[in-house]
């Protein structure tokens, strides 16, 4: 089990769910930016203060996941 590696997430069924219900430093203020993944305006931010959408940043997490789990099977 890998699953607790970063404790701001989680693996549910196969793919990353984000814990950002008690975290305020997600919430960008009620600014709206251009996400990184998608380019449309959101109000959250990632660990790193960037702007992006939650879902696009589980998205992107699950995919690289996905990578991973590939390079071992290999
Ligand atoms: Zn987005």
């Amino acid at each position: 089990m890998t699953a607790t590696a970063n404790p701001g997430h989680r693996i549910y069924q196969g793919r990353v769910s984000l814990d950002w219900h008690k975290k305020r430093e997600h919430w960008g203020g009620g600014r709206r930016r251009p996400c990184r993944f998608c380019h449309r305006p959101s109000f959250l931010l990632d660990d790193d203060r960037r702007p992006v959408h939650k879902v696009c940043l589980e998205r992107a997490l699950t995919a690289s996941l996905d990578t991973k789990t590939e390079r071992w099977a290999a």
